[in-house]
């Protein structure tokens, strides 16, 4: 039975479609029904990529069968062209072809490029719009700039939503986006956010700036497009279903910041303390890319990582102590004058996880490292009375450092002879592999190793600490008590620190388990290419 275009309009109000749709792909009409009853259950709006079926219109039939056993799911059906940046190499005709015969197989929307609606006449779009609710799309994979040519042709077509998809090379296109969706999601109904990584705040907050929804991926693995995050994250982690305008923006900004277990942690302590806060993963290249954005969304909060610790103090109004001690901040909380102040939380990060195991005046604590963190603890450590010693790789800073917060240095190869009530680990070495060490098992004459390097989160110095029987702080510690600290600055309330240190601990377990098993799969793949000669391999090809 075919439906006017306001009947579908009507079937399709925005308050009816939830603010998540998830991508789904497949090779074949069974693997995508097989990945799309496993979806719905917890995704009830789903798009189903049918550019990524080596045969669409072949695949309908059975595609059907999961649209009638499941009334309760909005779908979309997409078919997106080569050309447009989709798998589908036949022509926009063609494209119309597989989409007409998705609405017929009873998909509610379907989503047409704009290049390909120029391509077609009228009154073939108007079928279309007719028979079911039409997303008009327009995807810019360079960059974010001009959105409104491509609207303004976009305009003189009818559809139901108009999807405005672009690239963020930096921080601030984000902001961009936002405001080219409030100024036209009071006229159309529009879909708008920014792809790559950069891209997240758009992603999330786009839906409060008149985004009727957004895209995620089903998991990790199964992206359709640059920066698209799981359905998972953005339930879970980002709680996009109650984003609203009165949610205050955080964020841990640098550069990289792409593994950042930050997110995890304290969108968990959001949630747990029912704070209408949503916090991001923010890739600044720049420090005058990440200001503007500050200022512009606005972000109420910010996490301050490698490598702007030094360079943000300039912008600050005022800070507190510890940044004032070591010249770097790892906190900055935008006040309700629009200014910027610092906070610096790595020495609480360091200090309160051994105040929990020891008195620390008069301890004997060695710092291996004389870097941004090592300051931190060489200058939090001494105003709690301990006796500090500094090593590093470079020991004219080692020097400069111990000088400058009245501890002492240590070369190197005196520390073997040495012992220690705690020997801290403030060097990266060990971090994202087993096999370095910053210290050898003879130089490990300590009650207790501090390993600041949390991932992985059973380093090798870790490892070689308690096979001598030494007892172990892991790096994690440090990171939750620092968040902790952050988390306190913020919003006035104590932390919920055994909820962070949880989900910490399972997200690295997590990504282990998964480094695990992508480390079987090259395995597995280099054993295949072993057992088959290289000639056959070639004609294989
Ligand atoms: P940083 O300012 O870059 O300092 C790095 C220090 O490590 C420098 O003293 C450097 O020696 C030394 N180093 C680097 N590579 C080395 C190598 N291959 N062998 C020996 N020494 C080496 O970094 P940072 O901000 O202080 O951070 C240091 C580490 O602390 C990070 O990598 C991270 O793993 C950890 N961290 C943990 C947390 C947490 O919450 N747990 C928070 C922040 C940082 P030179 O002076 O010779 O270059």
């Amino acid at each position: 039975m075919r439906a006017s275009a306001s009947t579908y309009a009507a079937r399709i109000r925005r308050f009816r479609l939830p603010r998540l749709c998830v991508a789904v792909i497949g090779s074949d009409a069974s693997s995508i029904v097989e990945r799309a009853e496993s979806l719905v259950r917890d995704n009830p709006f789903l798009e189903f990529r049918l550019d990524y079926l080596s045969q669409p219109v072949a695949a309908l039939p059975k595609l059907k069968n999961f649209l009638e056993m499941h009334p309760e799911a909005t779908v979309l059906a997409t078919c997106r062209r080569a050309v447009n940046g989709g798998r589908f190499r036949g022509s926009a005709e063609a494209e119309l072809g597989v989409l007409l015969k998705a609405a017929d197989t009873g998909f509610q929307l379907v989503d047409l490029e704009l290049q390909s609606a120029k391509a077609l006449k009228s009154d073939a779009l108007q079928k279309l719009s007719d028979r079911v609710g039409l997303i008009l799309s327009y995807h810019n994979f360079r960059n974010t700039k001009k959105l409104e040519e491509p609207f303004d042709e976009m305009s003189e077509c009818p559809a139901d939503f108009y999807k405005i998809v672009s690239t963020a090379t930096n921080l601030y296109d984000n902001v961009v986006m936002m405001k080219f969706l409030e100024e036209n999601s009071a006229k159309h109904e529009m879909v708008g956010l920014c792809m790559g990584e950069q891209g997240i705040i758009s992603r999330v907050l786009g839906v409060r700036a008149g985004s009727v929804f957004t895209f995620g991926a089903a998991t990790r693995g199964e992206e359709t497009a640059p920066g698209q995050a799981t359905a998972m994250e953005l339930r879970d982690t980002y709680r996009i279903e109650t984003v609203d305008a009165a949610t205050q923006v955080y964020g841990v900004a640098g550069d990289p910041v792409e593994q950042s277990l930050s997110p995890v942690m304290m969108n968990a302590a959001f949630r747990r303390e029912t704070v209408n806060a949503v916090y991001l993963s923010l890739h600044a290249k720049s420090l005058k890319d990440l200001l503007a954005c500050v200022r512009d969304i606005p972000i109420r909060g910010l996490s301050i990582t490698m490598p702007y610790k030094q360079e943000i103090v300039e912008e600050l109004e005022n800070s507190d102590p510890p940044t004032r001690l070591v010249g770097a901040c790892n906190t900055v909380v935008r006040g309700v004058d629009g200014k910027l102040y610092g906070f610096n939380t790595d020495m609480a990060g360091i200090v309160v996880p051994l105040e929990q195991r020891m008195h620390l005046a008069g301890t004997r604590i060695l710092v291996v490292g004389a870097g941004g963190v090592a300051r931190a603890a060489a200058f939090g450590l001494k105003a709690k009375g301990a006796e500090v010693f500094i090593t590093n790789r470079t020991p004219e800073k080692a020097q400069s450092l111990a000088r400058q917060s009245k501890t002492k240095y240590i070369k190197r190869s005196e520390v073997a002879k040495q012992s220690f009530d705690v020997i801290i680990n403030a060097t990266p070495v060990g971090m994202g592999n087993g096999k370095q060490t910053p210290l050898e098992e003879k130089e490990l004459n300590t009650k207790y190793v501090f390993d600041l390097v949390y991932v992985p989160a059973e380093t090798r110095l870790i490892k070689m600490a308690r096979a001598k029987g030494i007892q172990v702080i892991p790096g994690l510690e440090m990171f939750v008590q620092q968040g902790a600290r952050q988390f306190e600055i913020w919003t006035g309330k104590p932390a919920p620190v055994a909820e962070m240190a949880y989900v910490v601990t399972k997200a690295l377990e997590r990504r282990a388990a998964e480094e695990a098993a992508e480390g079987r799969r090259s395995l597995a793949g280099k054993a295949t290419r072993k057992a088959v000669p290289k000639k056959a391999r070639k004609e294989r090809r």
